[in-house]
């Protein structure tokens, strides 16, 4: 079959590969159809020194797909059902496995597509208990944003920050995949959306997303804008993944006891930070990474009702890095699928 494989640093080859193994009972054989593109994957195309794993490696940490066999006759799934697939191999007998805080799993055999072979192929064998099915309605490529993007944003919002309706939220680069899901989902509660943008054509889309205030965060200055049209409160919460660019006037954006929530550091790992301001601001930092199995199902229930994610480009599989190349230069808005 054929596969994506990342053969050195920067480097991606569609080669041939064996055929996966046939199902053994309790694991179930995937045609995958559709990869989302995350900032995980370009992460692993551009390699760092610190992450364990062995190349070449088949890359695509999210995928939508269709069940091709069963290997037992009493499996939930049959032929032809869509599904889609949790991408890290948690070990489903540790207390966080078992309460269900699949992301805090203290034994994980890696992570799909980065750690360990990914979605970026034609079939894959995996355990029943990873494999999700997609609501009726919810097409393979929407699907396709559940296992990282709609459920790291649904595990950030309201599991991780408790956002609440009625409140107001800042959301960092609101033209990314996630910063679109996260402008979509709090619009569904009623929050009052601030988000930052790269350049004036990403104004109006986010507005028509229902953000409330968009600020271009190359021409204006975000902190300050926000405090003007909060009327110098700040926001209940942050939505962050920029990192060292922004973490600063992210923090100074919160209200008293606001809370700010973040999966990712695209602009850089490390800043400098005001303790003073933490403690008296009573204000709570929260890191979030991945998601429960359980938050999956809630974005694909999402999706069922009508919020499907913004989808910027489908590019076949050979195009994979031209897709991580308009991610890398943030020309993007919304979602790169990448389809077999
Ligand atoms: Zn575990």
């Amino acid at each position: 079959m054929r596969a994506l494989q990342l053969v050195a640093d920067r480097t991606l080859e569609l080669v041939e590969v064996p055929d996966p193994p046939a199902p053994a009972p309790g694991q179930v054989e995937i045609a995958i159809r559709a990869v989302g593109l995350n900032h995980l994957d370009l992460w692993g195309f551009r390699g760092m020194a610190f992450v364990r794993r062995a190349l070449p490696l088949t890359v695509g940490v999210e995928a939508a797909g269709e069940i091709l066999r069963v290997g037992s006759a009493d499996s939930r799934f049959r032929p032809g059902d869509p599904v889609v697939m949790y991408g890290a191999l948690t070990c489903n007998a540790c207390p966080a496995c078992r309460a269900g805080r699949d992301n805090l799993c203290e034994n994980p055999a890696g992570v799909k597509g980065f750690h360990i072979d990914g979605f970026a192929c034609e079939r894959v064998v995996m355990d029943e208990r990873l494999v999700i099915p997609v609501p009726v309605g919810v097409s393979l490529e929407d699907a396709a944003c559940a296992p990282v993007a709609f459920s790291t944003v649904e595990h950030m919002l309201f599991d991780n920050a408790k956002l609440e309706p009625g409140e107001t939220i800042l959301v960092q680069a609101g033209g990314s995949g996630i910063g679109t899901v996260a402008i979509k989902m709090a619009r569904a509660i009623g929050c009052t959306i601030i988000t930052t943008v790269g350049d004036d054509e990403k104004v109006e889309k986010a507005r028509a997303l229902g953000a409330d205030h968009v600020i271009n965060y190359r021409t204006q200055r975000f902190a300050t804008i926000t405090r003007k049209v909060t009327g110098k409160k700040g926001v209940d919460v942050v939505f962050e993944h920029v990192g060292a660019d922004t973490w600063n006037g992210s923090l100074l954006c919160l209200k008293r006891g606001g809370r700010l929530v973040t999966c990712g550091s695209t602009s850089g790992v490390s800043a400098e930070m005001n303790l003073m301001h933490l403690f008296q601001q009573q204000l709570r930092i929260i890191g979030s990474f991945g998601a429960p199995m359980s938050a999956i199902r809630r974005g694909l229930a999402k999706m069922a009702s009508g919020m499907t994610p913004v989808i910027d480009m489908v590019v076949p599989l050979a195009d994979f890095s031209r897709g991580l190349t308009r991610l890398e230069t943030r020309r993007v808005f919304g979602k790169i699928i990448v389809t077999l």
